[in-house]
Formats: C-alpha cells, structure tokens, sequence
C-alpha cells in the first residue's frame, strides 16, 4: 500500500512565481549576435581583465565583506559619502535587500508594467504585493497615476529609468511634481541601471534628486555600460540610515573579490568606457532612426535598446530574428526588446524589419 506522506510545503508567494526567463545563453563562438539581453557587446579592457587575474591568486580567502574599496571608489567618482552606498551581487540582488530592509508582510509596492521583468519577482519574495501600474501608450512611466497608486499601505515606489523594455526615462519635473505627491515615508526607487546611455537634458539627475529628497534610493550597476554583466556588481545609493538598513538585509560577503576588484579597476578605466558608451549610443540612435524611416512608430529611448511594439507577432517576430542570427528577447502578446549591439547586428536587424510589416 503506497502511503502518502505529507510534504514540505513552499511559500504560496514562491510556489505561484512566474519564472524569470532571461536571453538564452549564447555558446562561445557561435555565430549569432545576442540582442536579447541588454549587455555591452564589448568585452572588458586589458586593465579589467588584468585585475581579475590578480585577484583570482586570493581565491582561498573570503571577499572583503562589505567591499569598502569598492564602496570607497564608488562613493569617490559619485561625489557622495561611502556610509550612502551599498554594492551588493548585482542591482538585483540590492533591489531585493531593499525591498527586504523595508516591507513588512502584505506591504504594497508600486510598480510601472510593463517593465523589468524582475520587479513582481523581487516584490513577491519580499512577501510584499505589488500594484502594478499601465505604461501609456508611448512607452513612458506614468507617474501620475503611480503616485495616485500609493495609499496607506505602499512601502516602496520603483521608478525604472530609462525603462526596460520600453525605453523612454522619466522628465526631471514630472519627477519632481511625483516626488512632491508622494508621502516622505514611502521610498521611491529610482533604477538607474541604463543611466550612462541617457541623453535626453530633460531627464532627471538622479544624484541632486537623491540629495534633495531623503526618500529617494538610486539603484545602479556595473552590468550595462560598465560591461561587467557577469561578474555581478550593482549598487545603492541611500541616506546612510536607510543604508544601513539595506547593508543589514544583505547577503554576507555578497560581492566576490573578482567582481570587486573588475568593478574597482572599471572606475579607474572610466573614461574609456564611457566612450564606448558614447559608440552604443550612436547605434542607438541608428537603429531607431532607421526603424523610423522604415515607417516603424517606436518609443524613444534613452537605453541601450529599442522597444518593437509587436503584439500578437511578438513571438514570430523574435524567431525569424533567431533564423537570421539575431537573438532578441520577444514578450509574447506585448513587444520585442532589442539590445543595441554591434553595427553588424543593427544592420541585420534593419534589414529582418524592413520585411515586416508593423
Ligand atoms: N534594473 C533594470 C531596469 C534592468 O534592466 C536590469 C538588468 N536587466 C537590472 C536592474 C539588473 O542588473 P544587474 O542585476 O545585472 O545589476
């Protein structure tokens, strides 16, 4: 007689998650271009690279624990006090802590949607509800409604800046006139993870409004215009006693010695980077200047990828892409995200499009 014996039983939170389905990994060598999830297509310079050689002669020794050569630098080249920065193992992974420093059980964070597919994830494991609110119709977070969107309960506002997938950052006095309607005891998280690929002089700087408003959190990463996506190293910016806070919630020993050493050494190689940055952004512009001409209507973007508002042919959109060595991240029924790569991608890219009708 089989005898069913009780089993352990998950989290409802964890046991309903949808799973988060990032680009699929591209072997070494293959021939296809990854445009699908938002990395720098350049490897990281000699001097980085150096750097993680060196530290891999320590590999029996535990990281620094709280990175403080790391935090240093950081808060160094950001012009703000090492006791406000807290790294942590990809901005992910600090969102998380952040979430976790502040929600209590059935708290509500408001989120925009669509936007970074980790949001409701991260909220959800926080034990934390997410009230997720419509993009309009251009892509753009709509902050009015998010602020209409807080009540008594909202812990946490996250505003994705430039957002992902979409594409467009916020206005500096829509923020402003959002910051002045939110209460100062709900955190507003702005995630600035394409931060360096902004060039719109009317979107905010995240920086004087951290300093301006104590309630503000600035997420940021060495993922995208730093190229260290695989080393994991992102950060928050906070007043020192939310800092601490985070700090508190974090994982110990949460950044390795590689990563922190790369992320030391990619400070250092700042300018050169930001140049490459500058390359991406021009491919940017031609990939949304072409899809324009083509007679595409895309949001703007201030990321390192373009929004295709594709709906039903997302999907098929994204697999005749695939056949054409171009792999790019389809959200079925919604869009197609692609990252900015190489000129070779983009031109592939223009050329898949311009067969499709929108
Ligand atoms: N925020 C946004 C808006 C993102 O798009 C991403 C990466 N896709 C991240 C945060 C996470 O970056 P990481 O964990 O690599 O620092």
């Amino acid at each position: 007689i089989a005898v069913t014996r009780p089993q352990v039983p998950l989290r409802a939170a964890v046991a309903d998650l949808p799973a988060y389905v990032p680009g699929a990994r591209v072997p070494v060598g293959a021939a296809a271009y990854k445009l699908s999830s938002n990395e720098n297509p350049f490897p990281p310079l000699p001097s980085v690279v150096a750097a993680i050689i060196d530290a891999a002669a320590d590999m029996n020794r535990y990281p620094d624990m709280y990175a403080t050569g790391l935090t240093e630098a950081i808060a160094t080249s950001l012009g703000v006090a090492a006791d406000a920065v807290v790294p942590g193992n990809g901005s992910v992974a600090v969102l998380g802590h952040v979430l976790a420093a502040v929600c209590e059980h059935g708290d509500e964070v408001v989120l925009p949607w669509r936007s970074f597919e980790a949001y409701p994830i991260a909220v959800a494991l926080a034990g934390a509800r997410a009230v997720a609110v419509p993009v309009t119709g251009d892509g753009r977070l709509d902050l009015v409604a998010m602020a209409a969107a807080v009540t008594g309960r909202t812990r946490v506002v996250l505003v994705c800046t430039p957002n992902n997938p979409t594409g467009p950052a916020v206005r500096s006095d829509e923020l402003e006139t959002f910051l002045a309607a939110v209460p100062s005891d709900v955190m507003v998280v702005l995630d600035e993870a394409y931060l360096e690929f902004v060039r719109d002089p009317a979107a905010p700087d995240g920086l004087a409004v951290h300093a301006a408003h104590p309630n503000v959190v600035l997420l940021r990463t060495f993922s995208k215009a730093y190229g260290l996506a695989g080393l994991r190293v992102g950060y928050a910016v906070a007043r020192p006693r939310l800092a601490r806070g985070i700090r508190a919630a974090s994982t110990p020993f949460g950044v390795s010695h590689l990563a922190q050493m790369a992320a030391i050494a990619s400070l250092r190689a700042q300018r050169e980077l930001l140049e490459r940055v500058d390359a991406l952004v021009e491919e940017r512009v031609r990939l949304l200047a072409g899809l324009r001409a083509q007679g595409w209507t895309v949001p703007d973007s201030e990321a390192n990828f373009v929004w295709l508002p594709l709906g039903d042919r997302a999907t098929s959109f994204a697999a005749d892409a695939g056949r054409a060595g171009v792999l790019v991240r389809p959200f079925a029924g919604d869009g197609v995200r692609v990252s900015v790569g190489e000129r070779e991608a983009t031109d592939l890219l223009l050329e898949l499009a311009s067969t499709w009708r929108q």
